[in-house]
């Protein structure tokens, strides 16, 4: 039977990089969904690849046509999951791994509650914000944006089935393999980090 996981990460917790590379190495069949959004386009994102870009209307439409198994808003941008997509994939024995926040991430439990969500933690805040200074693909008012969400996608994510950290790239891939391909708990030393992590970072 496939699987549906979906991740959920702050941005710049180093979710996409880690998906790359999961995808890249996967011995499952394994596919990366591509969602709606009416946020516009960045350079170097394709359409039909990134996502596919939609008019405010055009994305209205799909929602009251029920095209959408989720959808949310995020940043001030609407963004969902093409319905007809997931349930191909699905009947067709594929697994799927859906990369939404954290809002899309509960809808998408109440439509599949076989469905594992992940969430990826940050080492810090701090870490957080020198990451999203580095890609350097966002406004210094957008940074500060992303960090006050981060905290609330920490807060939601933290109830999630398993949460990871991406404190180390070759560690946090290998809790994602644990997880998506071996179907196993990551070690009980990275559980811990992960709750101290979650303390610290709910703290702050
Ligand atoms: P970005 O604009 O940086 O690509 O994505 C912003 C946020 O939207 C990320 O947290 C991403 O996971 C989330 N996102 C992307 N696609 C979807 C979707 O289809 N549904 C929901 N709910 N969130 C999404």
């Amino acid at each position: 039977m496939s699987k549906l996981f979906v991740i959920s990460a702050p941005s710049g917790a180093g979710k996409t990089t880690l998906i790359k590379s999961l995808l890249e190495n996967s011995s499952r069949n394994l596919r990366l969904g591509i969602s709606c959004t009416t946020r516009s386009k960045r350079k170097n994102e394709i359409n039909g690849e990134s996502y596919f870009f939609k008019t405010k209307t055009e994305f209205a439409e799909m929602v009251k046509n029920g095209d959408l198994l989720e959808s949310a808003e995020v940043f001030g941008n609407l963004y969902g999951t093409p319905k007809k997509w997931v349930q191909e994939q699905l009947s067709q024995d594929v697994d799927i791994i859906l990369e939404l926040d954290w809002q899309g991430a509960k809808q998408m439990k109440e439509n599949y509650p076989d469905a594992v969500l992940i969430f990826i933690l940050p080492p810090s805040l701090k870490a957080l914000q020198e990451r999203l200074n580095k890609r350097n693909q966002d406004s210094e008012g957008d940074i500060e944006k992303r960090l006050a969400q981060a905290k609330i996608e920490i807060t939601n994510g933290s109830s999630f089935d398993q949460v990871i950290i991406n404190d180390n790239f070759e560690l946090a891939i290998n809790d994602l393999n644990l997880i998506i391909h071996l179907n196993k708990k990551i070690p009980q030393e990275r559980q811990d980090l992960v709750k101290n992590s979650l303390s610290q970072l709910l703290d702050q």
